[in-house]
C-alpha cells in the first residue's frame, strides 16, 4: 500500500498493574518510527523519575481548566482526584502524517475518544489473574497503600465498562513481547481496511489515474 499514509490512533487501557505501560514501551522500542505515544496532561504530582513532557505534561488545575476552555483537550477525565486529558495537538498531526498514535488512557476516556474519532481502536489489557494485579501494584513501590486500595476498587468497577472495547490482550507475566506483537499486528491489519483504500480500487481501471494514489 505504497504512498498511502494511514496513521491509526489506538487506546490501551487496563487496570493499574495490568502492565500496559510496559507494553507501550515495548511497542515504541520495536518501532519508534511508526508508533508514538500521546503524552497526556495531568494535575497529579510527578512520581520519582517522571519528567515533564515525557510521561505527562504536569500542569496545575487552573492551566488544565484553561486548556479545556480553549478547546485544546480532545478528552479528559477525573481519576482518583486528579484531571487527566489528551491534548488534540498530540494526536492530530501525527495520524495525518501516517504515524500510529498510542493513547494510554482509562476506559471512559477511551470510549470518548472513539466517539470523537471513530477510526480509533480500543485495546483492553488484563493481567492473567487478580492476584497478579495486586502483586504488581504493590511491587511498584510508588503508590501509598491508600492509593493502591483506590486503584484496586476503581479497577474492579472499570473492568465492566470495557465491553465496548475491540480487543482483549492478556498480559501474561514475562510475555511483554507477545502482547506488544499482538497489538502491532492488529494495528497493521487495520490499515488494510477497504475504507482506507477504496479510491485505489475505484481507479484501478482508469487510465488517466492508474492507481489513484495520493
Ligand atoms: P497514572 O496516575 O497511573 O499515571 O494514571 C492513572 C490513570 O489515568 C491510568 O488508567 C491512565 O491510563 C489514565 N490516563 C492517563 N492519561 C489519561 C488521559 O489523557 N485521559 C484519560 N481519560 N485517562 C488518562
Amino acid at each position: 500500500m505504497a504512498n498511502h499514509k494511514i496513521g491509526i490512533p489506538f487506546v490501551i487501557s487496563g487496570p493499574s498493574g495490568s502492565g500496559k505501560g510496559m507494553i507501550v514501551r515495548e511497542i515504541l522500542k520495536r518501532d519508534s518510527e511508526n508508533y508514538r505515544l500521546s503524552v497526556s496532561a495531568t494535575t497529579r504530582q510527578p512520581r520519582p523519575g517522571e519528567r515533564d513532557g515525557v510521561e505527562y505534561y504536569f500542569i496545575s488545575r487552573k492551566e488544565f481548566e484553561d486548556r479545556i476552555a480553549a478547546g485544546e483537550v480532545l478528552e479528559y477525565t477525573e481519576y482518583c482526584g486528579n484531571y487527566y486529558g489528551t491534548l488534540k495537538s498530540e494526536v492530530e498531526n501525527l495520524t495525518e502524517a501516517g504515524i500510529n498514535v498510542i493513547l494510554e488512557i482509562e476506559i471512559v476516556g477511551g470510549n470518548n475518544v472513539r466517539r470523537i474519532r471513530p477510526d480509533t481502536l480500543l485495546f483492553f489489557v488484563i493481567p492473567p489473574d487478580a492476584d497478579t494485579l495486586r502483586k504488581r501494584l504493590r511491587g511498584r513501590g510508588t503508590e501509598s497503600e491508600e492509593s493502591i486500595e483506590k486503584r484496586l476498587a476503581r479497577a474492579e468497577k472499570e473492568i465492566l465498562l470495557a465491553k465496548d472495547y475491540d480487543y482483549l490482550i492478556v498480559n501474561e507475566t514475562d510475555r511483554i513481547g507477545a502482547a506488544a506483537d499482538e497489538i502491532m499486528q492488529i494495528v497493521e491489519a487495520e490499515k488494510h481496511r477497504m475504507r482506507y483504500h477504496f479510491d485505489r480500487v475505484a481507479h484501478l481501471f482508469d487510465p488517466a489515474d492508474p492507481v489513484g494514489e495520493q
